[in-house]
């Protein structure tokens, strides 16, 4: 759809007949593209398949013109929880959610795909979006998940709040901190796990895209938790003969510094006395902003290539507002039953 200029796009499960039929539609000229066609449409129309090396910087542009449009019909961070509590049936089901961790990053991954964050790309937002103030473990609860395990890697200071909303309704027994990922499998070999519901923050890039030493490798942490991390959990499951519906994503993503040698893209747009580098509370207008409201809230955040100031030293990368890098956050899904 970022593709497609002059085109409608059309959920084809729902209204693909309605629109056929409208007088008033205006398709004249225009390209209509269909997701996920049902039943005799899908017969009807010549099908495009996207290979992974579509998603590229080009696509900017697009998102910042059609991101309201996006917000409507893509898969976004608000169709999450009704996603995984509709498709959970076996008998664990598993939500890792990474702090920081782009889909740009996580290209080429197998089952792996585009989730895009309404909103500011920031970590109250993102998590706010996915569980909804707890509500993923609430409705699992109704399903018949009603054993719960936290695993967090954030300490209670500071994120008091934030963690409280996105472990809602985990009981303080329920709820682990870790320092690294093997302790999660400890504690897990020492619980029963049939219809429990399981969720893990992990670190991801955030904190070492505002402070780091050196430039953080990121292609390094991302094989980490798909193939080391996951593999390790999916092999406890496996050893000991449970189904399970396993699901990762993350609160948004990072614009990472271009390397050594190479042109930078971040354009630096001085506005006042902006303290963030790319999103602003309340209204602010002009073409380079898109202004969010939400709740009565609104925010402005800044289209690509634009910063509020040049990155620090140890400053890799930003987030908060809207670029291809930032707005899509990766959503796997994985199933044995
Ligand atoms: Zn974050």
């Amino acid at each position: 759809m970022l593709y497609l200029e002059n085109s409608i796009l059309v959920r084809g499960d729902v209204d693909l007949k309605g629109v056929l039929d409208d007088p008033l539609s205006r398709l004249h000229g225009r390209r209509m593209l269909i997701t996920e066609p049902a039943g005799h449409w899908k017969r009807l129309f010549p099908s495009v398949r996207f290979d992974p090396d579509w998603f590229n910087n080009r696509l900017n542009s697009s998102l910042c013109e059609r991101y309201f449009e996006l917000c409507e019909q893509m898969f976004t961070q608000l169709d999450v929880k009704n996603h995984i509590v509709s498709k959970s049936r076996a008998d664990v089901v598993v939500l890792v959610l990474v702090d920081g961790l782009s889909y740009y990053d996580c290209i080429g991954i197998p089952e792996v795909r585009p989730c895009l964050v309404p909103g500011p790309t920031t970590t109250p937002n993102g998590f706010r979006n996915i569980t909804q103030n707890g509500k993923i473990a609430l409705e699992l609860y109704a399903k018949g998940y009603q054993r719960r395990l936290g695993f967090s890697h954030w300490g209670r200071k500071g994120h008091d709040e934030l963690a409280n909303s996105i472990f809602y309704g985990f009981a303080p027994r329920d709820m682990h901190q870790i320092d690294e990922f093997d302790e999660v499998l400890q504690i897990l070999s020492h619980h029963e796990l049939d219809n429990c519901y399981i969720q893990i923050l992990l670190e991801g890039y955030d904190q070492l895209s505002h402070r780091y030493h050196g430039r953080p490798q990121v292609d390094t942490i991302v094989r980490q938790i798909f193939g080391v991390f996951l593999s390790k959990l999916i092999r406890e499951f496996n050893g000991r003969g449970l189904s399970y519906n396993l699901f990762l994503t993350s609160d948004h993503g990072i614009w990472w510094r271009p390397p050594v040698g190479t042109k930078s893209d971040f354009e630096v747009f001085n506005y006042g006395r902006a303290s963030r580098m790319r999103h602003l509370v309340g209204c602010h207008f002009g073409s380079r902003f898109i202004v969010w409201e939400r709740n009565g809230r609104s925010h402005s955040l800044l289209k690509y290539p634009f910063v509020f100031r040049k990155l620090r030293k140890n400053e890799w990368g930003v987030h908060g507002g809207v670029s291809i890098y930032e707005s899509f956050v990766p959503f796997l899904e994985i199933e044995v039953r």
